[in-house]
């Protein structure tokens, strides 16, 4: 009969087995938590167990772009169990666990406890989790790599972005703490029109590939703006679900992720 401590043993190992990957930006608003659920969603159809944590506590969005929000995560033995995203990825937000459009006023080891809940889940055979981090460099991200050990971050940035050099300090903050760079994503790289999908380049292209070469890091791939890919996540429907063109290109980037 194994003992409290056989099953403590037990507990660890399996909590091991969870590869975290962290989603970063140096600044908001840059399209970190589309990309976060859509590599979530790209990863769960290339067959990897893949679960997805909202680490913006401030600020919750993966609740709406999964179509989850009418959903309360049930817990056990303390322990949240994830709620389900229509599209089968296990999903946990803060916003399944407050009232929409209610402010948090909450001081920084309060936040910390809320992501430490969030991602001591009962996650189940969940192997790779997607951690959407809020933007730039305060407390949930010292939290999350003093606690939570990513095995490696993904930059987001678009390319005004690089410019202004809001990634590079996103990028130092987590080399410092030797977590692996995965790479970087440039996101709105580009303009797709909605009438013939050309895309054309209003800030120039190859900027941002030439960034993550000077930063020591792989270049992931590049995500245009486009009218369907606003337009899908607004209403719940990860474009990574389909087969369209964008759903390809995220495909793309999880195959390289998930090397
Ligand atoms: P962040 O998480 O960095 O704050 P979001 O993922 O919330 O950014 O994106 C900000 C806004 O831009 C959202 O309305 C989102 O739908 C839109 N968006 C993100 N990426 C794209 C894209 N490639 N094409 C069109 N709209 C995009």
């Amino acid at each position: 009969v194994p003992g409290v401590s056989d099953v403590r043993i037990a507990m660890t190992a399996e909590r091991k087995e969870l590869r975290i990957i962290a989603v970063a930006s140096g600044k908001g608003g840059v399209g970190k938590s589309t990309l976060s659920a859509n590599l979530a969603v790209a990863l769960k159809r290339l067959g990897h167990r893949v679960g997805l944590v909202d680490a913006d506590i401030y600020g919750p969005s993966q609740a709406r772009l999964m179509a989850s929000e009418d959903q309360k995560p049930q817990a056990r033995d303390k322990h949240l169990i994830p709620v389900q995203s229509p599209v089968g990825v296990p999903m946990l937000s803060m916003a399944h666990l407050v009232e929409p459009g209610r402010a948090l006023a909450w001081r920084g080891p309060m936040v910390s406890n809320a992501l430490g809940q969030l991602i001591d889940a009962e996650w189940g055979d969940v192997e790779t989790l997607i951690v959407d981090m809020p933007p730039g460099t305060g407390d949930i991200q010292l939290s999350m790599i003093q606690k939570h050990k990513p095995a490696g971050v993904v930059i987001v940035s678009t390319p005004q972005d690089l410019a202004l050099i809001d990634a590079t300090r996103a990028v130092n903050l987590f080399e410092q703490a030797h977590v692996p760079l995965i790479g970087l994503v440039e996101n709105m790289a580009g303009y797709a029109c909605p009438h013939c999908g050309e895309v054309s380049d209003p800030f120039g292209a190859g900027g941002a590939e030439a960034a993550a070469k000077e930063m020591g890091m792989p270049f992931l791939g590049r995500i245009p703006l486009a009218i369907d890919i606003r337009r899908r996540s607004d209403a719940g429907d990860p474009p990574a679900a389909g087969d369209d063109v964008h759903g390809q290109a995220f495909r793309a980037i999880a195959e390289k992720v998930a090397e």
